[in-house]
């Protein structure tokens, strides 16, 4: 066969296959985009565990009309314009590939109305051939997207999905880390149309540790105690078990700059931490955030964003080690008794 371009259609599944592995990938994907655009408020809609349909919708900024049609296309962004932008993203998303790559395998409506706007429009597309429809449509301030029958046109790819009932419990699990990655978002998640989560904004800390207890179970919120440092730049805060009451039952969430995380080295940095205070069969239980100059962390490392790489990452493991040893002494002093006459 002759060297030749693929066509957009086939290019986008392909990259596709990169960042849409499941319906959980699609809702991470529309749900960063929500954040991004300043949403507050939050409808996930889902029905027979996002294989057939994962609605979205939003209060955030919206897409102008004559925006909706490159918002579908590959390497379209409104976040990063220069090499600059790249190495300091503060935002969730950059790579301008999510919409173009979720629209090739679905049949796929994006609504929206911005502040400035009198009327809502909407663009379609049928795991297209870059033909977009748009049309006016009735849609008060913010975007819903719309993703039915996913990978309806990759069979490879439909075969690979499980039953309703585990692609449902991947979008839950994933709803649940986004909740604790921003407090002042309202979370609605509904389910062939019954409410399974429903997280009203929590602005004090009251409300917050409510919602760790919602979304963490009781008893880590009975046991979890608030974690708080600052150090030449960076910071570590969140909620931490005590060693005593870990169990093999671990809750564990970490976040780089609000971004979810399974990150080796905060991983290992943790565990460093809690040492010799844990048996084996102990798990270290934790809710931290990480926060750092966006300048340390390279979030351009994998399509799905999983993963970063931190450029001093000696200095960020140690100081978290001994962040989390200092918060790990206090806890232990404060439920030893007194020792001391
Ligand atoms: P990226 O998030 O990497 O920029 P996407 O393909 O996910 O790429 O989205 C393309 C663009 O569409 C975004 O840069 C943004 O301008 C716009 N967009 C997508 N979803 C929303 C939304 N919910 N609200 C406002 N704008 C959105
Ligand atoms: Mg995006």
């Amino acid at each position: 066969m002759p060297i030749q371009i693929l066509s957009p259609q086939l290019a986008n599944q392909i990259a596709a296959g990169e960042v849409v592995e499941r319906p959980a990938s699609v809702v991470k994907e529309l749900v960063e985009n929500s954040l991004d655009a300043g949403a507050t408020e939050l409808l996930i809609d889902i029905e027979k565990g996002g294989c057939k349909k994962i609605l979205i919708r939003d209060n955030g900024s919206g897409i102008a009309r004559d925006e909706l049609q490159l918002a579908l296309c590959r390497h379209a962004t409104s976040k990063i314009s220069t090499l600059d932008d790249l190495e300091q993203i503060v935002s969730l998303g950059f790579r301008g590939e999510a919409l173009a790559s979720i629209s090739s395998v679905s049949r796929l409506t994006l609504t929206s109305k911005p502040a400035h706007q009198d009327n809502a429009w909407q663009a379609s597309a049928e795991g297209r051939d870059m033909q977009v429809e748009i049309k006016p449509a009735a849609h008060p301030v913010g975007t819903s997207i719309e993703v039915v029958d996913l990978f309806f046109n990759t069979p490879a790819r439909r075969k690979f999905l499980r039953s309703d009932k585990t692609e449902f419990s991947h979008i839950d699990e994933l709803v649940k880390r986004l909740a604790l990655s921003r407090f002042d978002v309202s979370w609605t998640l509904v389910h062939n149309g019954q409410p399974v989560r429903q997280l009203r904004q929590a602005t004090d800390t009251d409300q917050q540790q409510k919602r760790v207890a919602a979304l963490c179970g009781k008893a880590f919120a009975q046991h979890a105690s608030r974690v708080n440092v600052d150090y030449d730049g960076m910071s570590l805060h969140g909620w931490l078990v005590q060693p005593a009451a870990c169990s093999e039952q671990a809750v564990q969430y970490c976040y780089v700059n609000g971004r979810m995380m399974r990150d080796k080295l905060l991983n290992h940095a943790i565990r460093q931490a809690y040492g010799h205070l844990l048996r084996p069969e102990q798990q270290p239980s934790f809710v931290l955030y990480l926060q750092l100059d966006p300048r340390q962390v390279d979030v351009n490392v994998h399509p799905a964003k999983h993963e970063v790489r931190f450029h001093q990452a000696r200095l960020v493991h140690d100081f978290v080690v001994s962040a989390l040893q200092n918060a790990l002494s206090q806890l232990q002093a404060a439920a030893e008794p007194e020792l001391l006459p």
